[in-house]
């Protein structure tokens, strides 16, 4: 694998919210649970924990929000043009992003290392 240089950078679909990640990601995880399904319309979705200070942002982002069963808040900012997923926080913990890391320049980065809901796989 080759050494990645941070930072490197990210797009969504439509071009008009870029994003740059200073450092690497804390953790790559596969999530197998229904929601990831859906949202990533396939059978997982890989999230990358990053420490919020890493991460910023350029372009309008919209955000929604859910409650997980776990009684958390589960926001998720996107673009308000294309619908591309950037990242979910819970805003109780606002130093951590769970990065939607599929649109960045960097594939090498989609990499789970962990693999968590494999019960809903
Ligand atoms: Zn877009
Ligand atoms: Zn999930």
């Amino acid at each position: 694998m080759k050494e990645i240089k941070y930072p490197i950078t990210g797009a969504c679909q439509c071009g008009e919210v870029t994003y740059q990640l200073t450092e690497p990601p804390l953790v790559v995880i596969a999530c197998h649970c229904r929601e990831c399904q859906k949202l990533s319309i396939t059978a997982f979705s890989i999230t990358a924990l990053a420490n919020t200070t890493a991460v910023t942002f350029k372009g309008d982002l919209k955000e929604w929000r859910r409650i997980a069963d776990s009684g958390n808040v589960n926001g998720a900012k996107f673009c308000g043009t294309c619908g591309n997923r950037f990242f979910h926080f819970n805003p109780a913990e606002p130093d951590k992003l769970k990065l939607k890391s599929s649109n960045l320049s960097h594939t090498q980065i989609i990499n789970p290392t962990m693999h968590v809901w494999v019960s809903q796989k």
